[in-house]
């Protein structure tokens, strides 16, 4: 892909990024995994790079995909997703405040608190999905709203637009973890925000082999030369192989989407109708209170869902305890579907409701993953 055209995600995905290795001619690119660079002989750069911490082809090549797939200016690719987190955050100086939802993935919240806490950057995390709450919280100090939707574990939906229209009315930047949703299924830049985080360690991966976070903003602005600056300085990067893991999946992405989103579908269907459960957390569902929204913003539900069993935690872990495909663990995103109660991995400052249980729902056959949960909830 040479021409500057605009084209369409599908197309993007395999070729953003991607190019023919001008060395051999391999159609795949080779994992780069020299961390140093010759010199020119005046003693310049005119290959571009120099030492892997600053720059490193696998990771541009990935930083590229991630630019074309979120549309947004510049990318910064990282070791983690908290390691994405933690650079952002990095911008701030002590007195800044950030507006976090209550309902936030949990290491996002410890990166806020145990580690910027005591350098004086004060959060409020609080129900981001009443705007009127968000607005009353809004300071002075106030430098980043930070959204996540569908968010972790409820699948509660925010308004991103409107979110973003806070935050710019008052001097502040909107940011949004979009990995439950993917570019596939949601673009916050488009929708007004200034940077959009991911785990890449979710769907992006889409295998559960590879951890890794990056940082998308819309412009290449003073604010993304921040994250870049926390990136070098901070040398949270990932490996050369990390990056050719993540660019190995992206061409798949879409149609992994597509096949999250059609069995989560099936799957939060069949649990809604079941008399041991007695809610489903999932977007797509015409009776959830977040479906509208997530319609406007989303173009499909995603491959997330939650659920809670009527019996509380005991029947909660011995449902958990008797699935046959469904693999009891944390994380999501990969072609396997997961199952976990997460309360307990949450750890005591949790608010999850015990009873509760989060699914990634994989790419396995759909009503196999039916047939085992209403196998397992027998034992509930
Ligand atoms: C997993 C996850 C993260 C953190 O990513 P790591 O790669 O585990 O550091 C952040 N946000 C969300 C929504 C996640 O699911």
């Amino acid at each position: 892909m040479k021409s500057g055209k605009r084209y369409k995600f599908e197309t993007l995905a395999v070729h953003a990024g991607h190019a023919v290795d001008p060395a051999t001619g391999a159609v795949t690119e080779p994992i780069h995994l020299s961390t140093t660079f010759e010199r020119d002989a005046d003693g310049g750069y005119s290959k571009g790079f120099l030492y892997s911490r600053n720059h490193n082809p696998n990771r541009n090549g990935l930083e590229a995909a991630l630019v074309a797939l979120e549309g947004g200016a510049a990318a910064a690719a990282f070791s983690s997703g908290l390691a994405a987190v933690t650079a952002i955050f990095q911008g701030l100086v002590p007195g800044d405040h950030v507006i976090a939802p209550s309902d936030i993935y949990h290491g996002t919240a410890n990166v806020l608190k145990h580690l910027f806490g005591k350098w004086k950057v004060t959060a409020s995390f609080i129900d981001m999905t009443d705007l009127d709450v968000v607005r009353k919280t809004v300071t002075p100090s106030t430098r980043i709203i930070w959204i996540e939707t569908p968010s972790n574990p409820l699948l509660q939906c925010v308004d991103i637009a409107a979110l973003a229209e806070i935050a710019h009315a008052n001097g502040a930047r909107a940011i949004a973890d979009n990995t439950f949703a993917s570019p596939v299924l949601q673009q916050p830049l488009a929708l007004g925000c200034d940077m959009v985080m991911h785990a890449t360690t979710k769907y992006l991966g889409g295998r559960s082999d590879v951890l890794g976070g990056a940082v998308v903003s819309r412009l290449d602005d003073e604010a993304f030369a921040q994250v870049r600056m926390a990136q070098l300085y901070g040398g949270a990067v990932p490996s050369p192989f990390d990056c050719w893991l993540v660019m190995r999946s992206l061409p798949t992405l879409p149609y992994r989407m597509q096949a999250h989103c059609a069995n989560a579908k099936k799957v939060a269907e069949f649990l809604q109708a079941h008399d041991k459960v007695s809610a489903v957390h999932y977007p797509g569902l015409e009776g959830n209170r977040f479906h509208a929204l997530a319609k406007k913003q989303m173009c499909g539900f995603g491959g997330m869902l939650s659920f809670e069993v009527r019996g509380g935690k005991d029947a909660a872990m011995a449902l958990a305890a008797h699935v046959d495909i469904f693999t009891r663990a944390t994380s999501l995103g990969g072609v396997e579907s997961l199952i976990e109660h997460r309360a307990s991995i949450e750890g005591p400052e949790s608010k999850t409701p015990q009873g509760l249980l989060r699914v990634s729902v994989g790419l396995e056959n759909g009503d196999d993953l039916i047939d085992d949960l209403a196998s397992a909830l027998t034992h509930a």
